[in-house]
């Protein structure tokens, strides 16, 4: 039976050493947490960013990613290489491969693990990008210039390309939608995006699926032979949740752990924030589930303020991300639907050029190539819901903060 016990003795369990894990042990120190903190993590390494992965990491020009966060400074427990494997919330305890432990609260932050290409696992020479261990194993196949496979052509997929074309690999990516980013933007919109795979010496092979793969070679359905020294798989992750399977935690049909506005779980003292959790939004009137890392980092503030009992303003966050791809620097903020009115600012054949999703003329979500001044003001006029004159969004030499509606 759990009771409860004064704060300064309350102990904070947070499962996962992520972005989200690591700014929520933050968060509670910050915002005057004076019990114990305890950030467990299934991977060996010192905690680090996901994002360099695919990126300097990858390519050999930054050694690691690791958070510059002094945990021991902050006591913060660490445990790292130390996977959990279940919870029981009547006991207030959660399983790990050492045995249980117990927690007053519990933040579950265990992101995401990448989707496998089925009848792939275990075939040598296939990877995955998603840690630092991928990562390692990935460079060297960089540097001995191999001919690459990518299936895949979304966020990661058009990373690693641009990371593996730089290193010299020919590089043919496969994707069985007609376009890149299908899942994510709409046929205009991705339609110059395919353009840049070939202007950055990549073959992109669309409609086209894997049928099976073989050490040194990709079989495609329709016949072709793609000859791989090695086949990096892109298509997709799903939250890392399986551990909580029979807890009693409420988990959507996808995986994600099912949260509300205060990234609460279903379960009292129990919370969830990043790439795990989904959250309803008010702002769009559904719930979103977000892979990308402004969440990660923003989600911890509002469970760090539930925790030391402040009552924090529901989190209904603006989204955002961005993407390094082809020599070109790709911002998204917001989110859009597919009723949403879309407004060209400039020439997608162009080096900078955005897109604005509108709303009853209220900006929703943009989408910016090289034109970092359009994301930061569109995100503020996304969080203020200004309306704006279509036209003049539509002129790229206005500002588009000048462009609200007279
Ligand atoms: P994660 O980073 O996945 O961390 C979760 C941690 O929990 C992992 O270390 C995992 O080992 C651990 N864990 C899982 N299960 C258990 C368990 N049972 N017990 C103990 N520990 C466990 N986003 C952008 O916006 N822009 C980008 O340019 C961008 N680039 C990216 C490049 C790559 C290669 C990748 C993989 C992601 C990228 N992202 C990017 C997405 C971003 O990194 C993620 O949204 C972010 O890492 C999510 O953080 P998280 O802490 O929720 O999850």
């Amino acid at each position: 039976m759990h009771t409860e016990r004064p704060t300064a003795e309350r102990r904070v369990v947070i499962v996962g050493a992520g972005i989200a894990g690591v700014q929520t042990a933050v968060a509670l120190r910050d915002q005057g947490f004076a019990g114990q903190v305890l950030l467990i993590g299934a991977e060996p390494h010192q905690p680090y960013d996901r994002p360099p992965l695919s990126k300097a990491v990858l390519l050999g020009t930054a050694e690691g990613s690791a958070f510059e966060v002094d945990f021991e400074a902050l006591s913060i427990d660490l445990r790292l290489g130390l996977a959990v494997t279940g919870v029981r919330p009547l006991a207030h305890e959660i399983d790990t491969e050492e045995g249980p432990l117990p927690y007053d609260v519990l933040v579950i932050a265990t992101g995401a693990v990448p989707l496998s290409l089925p009848g792939s696992e275990g075939v040598p020479g296939v990877h995955l990008l998603r840690t630092l261990d991928d990562a390692e194993r990935l460079r060297p196949v960089l540097a001995e210039q191999h001919d690459i496979v990518v299936v895949g052509a979304g966020w990661i997929g058009a990373e690693f390309t641009t990371a593996a074309r730089e290193a010299g690999c020919a590089v043919t990516v496969v994707e069985a939608a007609e376009r890149p980013l299908a899942g994510a933007l709409p046929a205009e919109v991705a339609a110059p995006m395919a353009d840049w795979y070939e202007e950055g010496g990549a073959k992109l092979l669309t409609n086209a699926r894997v049928g099976h793969v073989e050490p040194g070679e990709v079989a495609l359905e329709d016949g072709r032979l793609l000859p791989a020294g090695a086949v990096v798989v892109g298509i997709g992750a799903r939250p890392a949740t399986d551990w909580l399977a029979g807890s009693g935690i409420d988990l959507a049909k996808d995986g994600a752990v099912l949260a509300d506005d205060h990234l609460r779980t279903s379960v009292s003292d129990v919370y969830a924030v990043g790439d795990c959790a989904s959250f309803p939004s008010a702002r769009y009137g559904e719930r979103l589930l977000v892979h990308h890392w402004d969440n990660a980092l923003q989600g911890p503030r509002t469970v760090a303020a539930g925790i030391v009992g402040e009552a924090p303003h529901p989190y209904d966050p603006v989204p955002y991300f961005w993407s390094e791809q082809f020599g070109r620097f790709v911002q998204y903020a917001g989110h859009h639907g597919a009723a949403d009115a879309m407004v060209w600012r400039g020439d997608p054949a162009g080096a900078a050029w955005s897109v604005a999703w509108l709303r009853e003329n209220v900006l929703v979500a943009l989408l910016a190539v090289g034109r970092p001044r359009d994301l930061a003001q569109g995100r503020k006029l996304i969080e203020a819901g200004t309306p704006l004159d279509a036209e003049r969004v539509a002129d790229p030499s206005v500002p588009l903060k000048a462009a609200a509606a007279a």
